[in-house]
């Protein structure tokens, strides 16, 4: 089957969530963001929200079994069994393997590991000042960079626009540490497997979009042949 899995890396605060949104556009592939489904899960009091809502806001993991349930029926529904771009998953060794797994079950293969790079100082300027939606978290801002048009309103929708309790300085420290150490190592093991694909993240968004949509493009003629 020809069907493109693509993953994004790269540190919090890199535009993973902006340039999937992109992507999704672009290429018609379902972004699916664990960040994005845990918020939801927790906005809702699920079982899952409960558990997951503590590592959350202490900036930490959730634990990997809950995790790699998740994922594992997400990407075998409906939308996303043509190809999907996954954004916030794997972050470490261990669900990098277990997604391996549950894709050779399914006789499907990982086609590229998108890395969007961008330097420790640069990630606190970004997600201190971001703001997104209450409603719908893709609609992103930025204080200084992306300003809504009214102060503290979303322009898409007019809900509020908040500041996510991991996007605080103290959190964003503690989740660059835990990028460092548990997801860092991620860049050499898809290099390995000849599956990475490096991007300058520190560029503008637009700059960004255009290489990884160059990049992806590609990756479609190449499995199209
Ligand atoms: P994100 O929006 O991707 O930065 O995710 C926000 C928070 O959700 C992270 O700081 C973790 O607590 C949790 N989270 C998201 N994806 C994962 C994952 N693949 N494994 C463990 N925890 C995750």
């Amino acid at each position: 089957m020809s069907d493109l899995n693509l993953i994004l890396l790269g540190p919090p605060g890199a535009g993973k969530g902006t340039q999937a949104e992109r992507l999704r556009e672009d290429f018609g592939l379902p972004h699916i963001s664990t960040g994005d489904i845990l918020r939801a899960q927790v906005a809702e009091g699920t079982e899952l929200g409960k558990q997951a809502r503590r590592y959350m806001e202490a900036g930490e993991l959730v634990p990997d079994d809950l995790i790699v349930k998740m994922i594992g029926e997400r990407i075998n529904a409906g939308d996303a069994r043509d190809g999907f771009l996954l954004d916030g998953f794997p972050r470490n060794e261990k669900q990098a393997d277990a997604l391996a797994e549950a894709l050779e079950a399914l006789d499907r293969r990982l086609s590229a590991a998108l890395l969007i790079d961008v330097p420790d100082d640069e990630v606190v300027r970004r997600l201190a000042g971001r703001r997104v939606c209450v409603k719908n978290p893709s609609h992103i801002y930025h204080v200084d960079f992306d300003p809504p048009k009214h102060e503290g309103v979303c322009d898409q929708d007019g809900s509020r626009l908040i500041q996510r309790d991991d996007d605080k300085e103290e959190t964003i420290r503690k989740r660059l540490e835990v990028y460092h150490s548990q997801t860092e190592p991620l860049i050499d093991y898809y290099d390995r497997a000849g599956l990475l694909r490096r991007f300058d993240g520190s560029r503008s968004a637009e700059d960004v979009h255009d290489h990884l949509r160059a990049a992806v493009a590609t990756l479609r003629l190449e499995d199209q042949l």
